[in-house]
């Protein structure tokens, strides 16, 4: 009924060169492994961007995606890139709302809003971005959180536009720690959220939509968090730098 989607985020890592050679090893290993309802979305820094999207061409489950854009169509911002410059690469994807954006760019729900808007108006999916602090979680505060950070960043959106979002579960505790969260801690999250988007939209717009969960998912725990009723694959932080560790957390759903 919805994508299994395990998309990497490479974050600020890897040369120009580097990411080549990852990127080819990825698809050899990948190639015929990605079936059905699967799809694959590796997102890196622009400086790939062009080159690994046409490596992926002829493997159409197998995408790319930037990892951020900006809120303004075109113009005098020196140094940002906008989401139609992201679409010329060939990308599709792109990483909206990902703490590291919110926590040290100082990125709001009103700025992720905009940069949404013309994410989808220059023919990307956005991968979007939730999660709670350590400090959220242990006051009980993570539902409200949550839902204040998609009302603000993706509910202002109609039902069709809608369809073009993935969205992310990632305890910002469990981001590059170690720490993952349980499969139990995961789903509750994930059942709450996809109950948000049917109380907002409705139930057949919940249930189409790809919920991913991010936090030091590794070939280790993704079993146990891909198992789960409303987790739909996973964004993959350090272990999508190993192409090893990539390509078994994509193979899980074929195990
Ligand atoms: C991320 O940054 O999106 C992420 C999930 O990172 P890691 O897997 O390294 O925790």
């Amino acid at each position: 009924m919805r994508r299994k989607i395990v998309a990497g985020n490479w974050k600020m890592n890897l040369d120009y060169q580097q990411g080549i050679s990852l990127f080819s090893e990825i698809i050899n290993m990948v190639k015929d492994e990605v079936r059905g309802d699967q799809h694959v979305v590796v997102c890196s820094p622009f400086i790939h961007l062009h080159a690994i999207s046409q490596l992926a061409k002829g493997h159409p489950r197998v995408s790319t995606g930037a990892q951020n854009c900006y809120a303004e169509a075109a113009g005098a911002y020196t140094g940002e890139i906008s989401a139609a410059q992201v679409t010329s690469t060939g990308a599709t994807y792109v990483i909206l709302g990902h703490s590291e954006r919110r926590i040290y760019f100082g990125e709001d729900g009103y700025l992720l809003s905009k940069k949404v808007d013309l994410a989808l108006k220059s023919g990307l999916s956005p991968i979007f971005c939730v999660g709670e602090t350590l400090e959220e979680r242990e006051s009980d505060q993570y539902f409200d959180v949550i839902r204040q950070q998609l009302e603000a960043g993706v509910f202002h959106l109609s039902n069709e536009a809608f369809k073009n979002i993935i969205l992310a579960y990632e305890p910002v505790w469990a981001i590059g720690t170690g720490l993952t969260a349980s499969p139990q801690q995961a789903q509750e999250v994930h059942a709450f959220i996809r109950n948000e988007i049917a109380a907002h939209y409705n139930q057949e717009v919940a249930d189409s939509t790809s919920v991913l969960y991010g936090g030091s998912c590794n070939p280790g725990n993704a079993p146990d968090l891909f198992s789960q009723a409303d987790i739909d694959g996973g964004l993959i932080g350090g272990a999508s730098l190993k192409s090893r560790d990539f390509v078994e957390i994509v193979k899980v759903y074929n195990a």
